[in-house]
């Protein structure tokens, strides 16, 4: 089982679905990453926090054994997204940004974490990204990284200068369209294969998630649920998922990677059932196996 080092966002996200509204509850790219991932491997997580930051929500990733000493507090607030979904829960639609403490975060990896071998760029500043694989001690085995239209819109020089760098890019699908400027997707999918990361996965919400790998395509369809209350870090634990599967594993070859996907649309689908980490928090590693089984019934050809 290899070390997962995660550098992202941990925020105070305000949503609003069809279903229902939260306000302030503890989200973030790399908090629903690493607590995905804690249930297959040993996460280390790297983000800023403000002063406001309530002390429960760090009690909830240190009990998944999630090692925060590289969570940096400051004076100032948390990051805080607000956003919106319609009846398509794909789309979501940002309404308010507030950076806060993310924009003066300057990581800084202790000497164990410079040392870990795979490595998650979750969704963030590309800059910051680019800081902390500089960072790193020797290459990791694996650097997978996440980004979104907020940062393809802002940084685009930054994010094609960290997208030469890595192995796994995984981005939804309306982003890869954005980042290629190609609206067909399997296009889309190659181009961004040209920027750099030999495998890029395109997350595309209730219709699943598709790789490329080796010139070669494979795809698992999304879990089907009748109950979907709030899409909201479906990426990032889908990405805890199969980030999670391959350091436990500590294999990435093809076969592992095609599973490492179904794993992370297992998680995903979990996510989705509620609120913020709620489902996540009543989840059980049974739980997670039995759903993959159900995932392996899905997708057989024989019955
Ligand atoms: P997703 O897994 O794609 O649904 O990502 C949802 C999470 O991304 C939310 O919990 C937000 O706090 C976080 N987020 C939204 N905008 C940004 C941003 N510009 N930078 C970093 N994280 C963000």
């Amino acid at each position: 089982m290899a070390e997962l080092l995660v550098v992202g966002s941990v925020a105070l996200d305000s949503v609003e679905t069809p279903f229902g509204k939260v306000q302030e509850v503890l989200g973030g790219s790399a908090t629903y990453f690493s607590y995905s991932a804690s249930f297959f491997t040993q996460v280390r997580l790297v983000a800023a926090i403000g002063q406001d930051f309530p002390e429960a929500h760090l009690r909830l990733l240190q009990d998944r054994g999630v090692d925060t000493q590289g969570l940096q507090a400051s004076e100032g607030r948390t990051f805080r997204w607000v956003g919106e979904y319609g009846y398509d829960l794909n789309e979501a639609k940002t309404l308010d940004t507030q950076l806060n403490v993310l924009a003066d975060f300057r990581p800084k990896l202790g000497e164990e974490a410079r040392r870990t071998p795979f490595l998650f760029l979750a969704n963030i500043d590309p800059e910051l990204q680019l800081d902390v694989l500089r960072q790193m001690r020797e290459r990791p085995r694996v650097v997978a990284l996440d980004t979104m239209n907020f940062w393809i819109h802002g940084k685009e020089e930054a994010l094609r200068r960290v997208l030469a760098k890595v192995d796994v890019v995984t981005i939804n699908d309306g982003e890869a369209r954005q980042l290629a400027s190609e609206p067909n997707l399997i296009r889309a999918a190659r181009a961004i294969a040209s920027m750099g990361p030999r495998t890029v996965v395109v997350k595309r919400g209730e219709y699943g998630a598709l790789m490329l790998a080796a010139d070669t395509f494979f795809y698992v369809p999304a879990y089907p649920l009748e109950s979907v209350y709030d899409p909201t870090g479906a990426g990032d634990t889908f990405a805890g998922g199969f980030m999670g599967y391959l350091a436990a594993q500590e294999r990435v070859d093809a076969a592992a990677m095609r599973r490492a996907l179904v794993y992370g649309s297992v998680m995903a689908s979990f996510t989705v059932e509620d609120f913020s980490l709620k489902r996540l928090t009543r989840l059980k590693p049974a739980d997670i196996a039995d759903r993959y089984t159900a995932f392996h019934d899905l997708i057989r050809l024989e019955p």
